[in-house]
């Protein structure tokens, strides 16, 4: 991939869905950012369920493999660096992690975000955006949540 591009198919590994991969390859060919607010309701069909001035978290579309929630947080203006976020825009996103992890009654969780070249991080959108994931370990065939970060 580039670093000119809006997402890497090569990053797509640990989804639930196998559909995943060949909606990022569609999303490739149209050249577009996904996670931009113009595209967002074209590729992603989840409610929003709560926004600030800087960030919006919704469902992930294809959650994490042994997920039981899997929220998806984004950034609403096109920026793929950690270090371009604002003071209210960090301020903004703990607010939206807490909410839902209140709202959610999450007993334990992971929150944590990739940043930058999507090629060192595993990360297959480079529009910022971060994971709040809630693993299921009461499930008779429990498994980890075991995704790439580097
Ligand atoms: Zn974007």
């Amino acid at each position: 991939m580039s670093e000119k591009s809006y997402v890497n198919p090569d990053n797509t590994q640990a989804r639930a869905s196998n559909t995943y991969t060949n909606v990022i390859k569609e999303i490739q060919k149209d050249n577009v950012c996904p996670f931009c607010q113009e595209q967002l309701t074209k590729y992603h069909k989840n409610p929003i369920l709560k926004e600030n001035a800087t960030w919006l978290i919704t469902r992930n579309m294809y959650p994490y493999k042994n997920t039981q929630q899997h929220f998806l947080l984004i950034h609403k203006k096109h920026i793929s660096r950690i270090d371009e976020m604002t003071p209210e825009a960090h301020k903004d996103l703990m607010e939206l992690v807490v909410w839902a992890t209140k709202e959610f009654d999450i007993p334990g969780g992971t929150f944590f975000m990739r940043f930058g070249d999507t090629r060192y991080t595993g990360a297959t959108v480079t529009h910022l955006h971060s994971q709040l994931v809630c693993s299921n370990p009461f499930e008779k065939d429990y498994e980890p949540v075991i995704v790439r970060v580097g």
